[in-house]
């Protein structure tokens, strides 16, 4: 046995197939298998479920929102506590995202200026500042193991050079970030810092990113900017050349993605992480994805249909439940509902996430994908 204390941060590829890639994040915290979903704990929890049932479903790594986690119970407050991580009773890696998508989609009164970002908060209006040295901090007090840069993320469909100037913008923060991740002595030593590359659509802007980005240099790269509304067709032309203008040896993260079909078709073009609120709030919500597309139990059709939700699935919910008690649950509102349905929709992701992995490092991505498209869109 080998004594090896683990990197801060490494990233290896084992296997690659096309430009679908298969290998491993080391970090102090436990390592990551990649291709990676990693499961939102928005407020300091995977809403529905236990930390440890989250690692249950195969999780190797969470996701926390800075701008939920400032504002309630404030990141002073958890450093108090001992940081996130033992506030919440989760050991593994935990990924923060900067605030500042968030800032924009859910404060109000914002103004937007070179130093950063003033707001009130949606809760009860309270004023706060985000700037990148700020988000920094918080991260830092959260005890973040990927700290995210901060950034502007423009809607896509405004003019080019409204694109442009916003993108400009986010890479002289990112300079800042990385300045301000830089000072952060201790937790620099454990942490791991990602940029994230802007441009929208646009295949120029979006290569003056990756430069601006790979000259600052960070251990991995976002591919931000997308899944804010473009659609699947216009995010997968944008992934046949994002990813390719990125460091090959680092890993990609495509942030806030997505539906079962997105996770395939953007590990087909050279992802290797994602993250996003979409199995747990479908499952809340009593939809179940399933190897033959999403169904919803609220459909009548379940009321005595005594299969679990998925025949192929491995998890807890599959093993003991009904599709017939799940819909009973959901129409009654009953809480165990919600945590059956997350429970099965995170170890789906999961399950995919790992049979992705297999297909990659077996050299059959392509087969897998193909079979993968014909069975969830079989009906
Ligand atoms: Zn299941």
């Amino acid at each position: 046995m080998t004594d090896q204390t683990p990197d801060r941060f490494s990233f290896s590829i084992s296997a690659t197939d096309g430009k679908a890639r298969t290998g491993l994040i080391r970090m102090k915290r436990g390592d990551i298998r990649t291709p990676a979903f990693m499961p939102v704990g928005t407020a300091a929890t995977v809403k529905a479920l236990k930390p440890e049932t989250v690692r249950k479903t195969g999780a190797d790594i969470i996701l926390g929102n800075t701008y939920h986690l400032m504002l309630r119970p404030g990141a002073e407050r958890v450093a108090r506590l001992g940081g996130l991580h033992k506030f919440m009773n989760w050991h593994r890696p935990i990924l923060t995202d900067s605030g500042g998508y968030q800032v924009m989609s859910l404060s109000d009164l914002r103004k937007l200026t070179e130093e950063g970002v003033e707001f009130r908060s949606h809760l009860d209006g309270s004023k706060h500042m985000l700037t990148p040295e700020r988000s920094m901090e918080i991260q830092r007090l959260l005890g973040s193991d990927i700290v995210m840069a901060f950034d502007e993320c423009p809607r896509a469909d405004q003019p080019r050079d409204v694109i442009a100037s916003s993108m400009e913008m986010s890479m002289r923060w990112a300079k800042r970030s990385r300045d301000g991740f830089d000072s952060g002595e201790e937790h620099a030593s454990r942490a791991a810092l990602f940029g994230i590359q802007q441009g929208a659509l646009d295949q120029e802007l979006r290569k003056r990113s990756a430069d601006a980005l790979t000259d600052i240099g960070f251990d991995g790269y976002a591919i931000g900017g997308l899944a804010v509304g473009e659609g699947q067709e216009a995010m997968f032309a944008t992934l046949e050349f994002a990813p390719d203008q990125l460091p090959h040896d680092r890993p990609r993260y495509l942030m806030g993605v997505g539906k079962p079909d997105d996770l395939v078709g953007a590990v087909e073009r050279g992802v290797d992480m994602f993250d996003c609120v979409l199995p747990s709030r479908s499952g809340r919500n009593g939809q179940a994805f399933t190897w033959n597309g999403p169904i919803n139990l609220r459909n009548a059709r379940f009321a005595e249909d005594q299969e679990p939700l998925d025949r192929r699935c491995a998890c807890d919910t599959c093993a003991t439940y009904s599709r017939a008690y799940l819909h009973h649950l959901v129409k009654s509102q009953e809480i165990l509902g919600a945590m059956l349905m997350t429970e099965h929709n995170i170890a789906f992701y999961q399950q995919l996430m790992q049979a992705m992995r297999d297909a990659i490092q077996g050299g059959k991505f392509k087969e897998f994908a193909a079979k993968f498209r014909s069975d969830y869109f079989s009906k």
